[in-house]
């Protein structure tokens, strides 16, 4: 069963190797920064408090997004297996998934924790476009689409996420290094870690990343 949890600092290559993994592995994808980015654009209760904190480039309070996250495993669709995008970013919400993956009988299986260094994810994020219909993403150097500004798979218009300014990102790698770094420790003593260099280039981190999970299978 691949239970996943996907980590690595903001610009690390998350969500490019998610859309590759999603599509090999045949498993849903939770991302809480989509999901939160999703409940903003409707403008829900949740999304119109979370806005506060993602466009600034802080967290979202622990309760709110442990609160999702909880939703949404119990679901059917994780059954066959998830893939944990960006969650947990916190050791309470670490704490928080451990128990209830065990209340829900779906431990977690193995935590890829893609690594690369800072200045490598200013220039990725400062970058990156993203489309806002499908979530594909892109980068104005390193990964761009057929034509410019426009999304390959639906055509949308591409933007610059409001929290991928440098300001935000200053915010958001602070928070990363206080916050979400310390979970490497926690899912190491727990001989769940696996580091992947992000440096290595886009196919070799998946490759390496199938490994993992045909070692683990
Ligand atoms: P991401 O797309 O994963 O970079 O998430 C974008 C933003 O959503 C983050 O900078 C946070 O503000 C918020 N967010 C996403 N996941 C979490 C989480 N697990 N805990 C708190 N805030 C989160």
């Amino acid at each position: 069963m691949l239970n996943i949890i996907l980590m690595g600092p903001p610009g690390a290559g998350k969500g490019t190797q998610a859309k590759k993994i999603i599509a090999a592995y045949d498993i849903p994808h939770i991302s809480t920064g989509d999901m939160f980015r999703e409940a903003m654009a409707n403008k829900t209760p949740a999304g119109l408090l979370a806005a506060e904190y993602i466009n600034k480039g802080l967290l979202v309070p622990d309760d709110v997004t442990i609160k999702l996250v909880k939703e949404r495993l119990a679901k059917d669709d994780c059954a066959k297996g998830f893939l944990l995008d960006g969650f947990p970013r916190t050791i309470p919400q670490a704490e928080a998934l451990e128990t209830l993956t065990k209340e829900i009988n779906r431990p977690i299986s193995a935590v890829v924790n893609i690594t690369a260094d800072k200045e490598v994810l200013v220039k990725r994020i400062t970058g990156r476009r993203v489309c806002p219909a499908c979530g594909a993403p892109f980068h104005i150097e390193t990964l761009k689409p057929k034509v410019e500004g426009v999304c390959d798979y639906c055509g949308a218009t591409l933007i610059q996420r409001k929290d991928d300014t440098l300001e935000s990102l200053a915010v958001r790698l602070n928070a990363y290094e206080n916050q979400t770094l310390p979970l490497v420790k926690f899912y190491e003593e727990r001989g769940l870690l696996h580091d992947v260099d992000g440096l290595i280039g886009l196919e070799e981190v998946f490759k390496t990343i199938c490994d993992i999970f045909e070692e683990i299978k």
